[in-house]
């Protein structure tokens, strides 16, 4: 399963804007939308602080 560490997250926004389908912001923090999106991965690989687990 898909997972934000929000303790880690620094709201940069890199994998909202890699993956649309799978995550949004929330306030300054990432949130999952949809974590069988196809572009996960490319989210997972654009987090700077790897604060995404899946
Ligand atoms: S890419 Fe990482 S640090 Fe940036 S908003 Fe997403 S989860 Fe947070």
């Amino acid at each position: 399963m898909v997972s934000i560490d929000k303790a880690k997250c620094i709201g940069c926004g890199a994998c909202a804007s890699a993956c649309p389908k799978g995550f949004e912001m929330k306030g300054d923090k990432a949130s999952v939308k949809d974590g069988k999106a196809g572009c996960v991965k490319e989210a997972i690989e654009s987090c700077p602080v790897d604060a995404i687990k899946g």
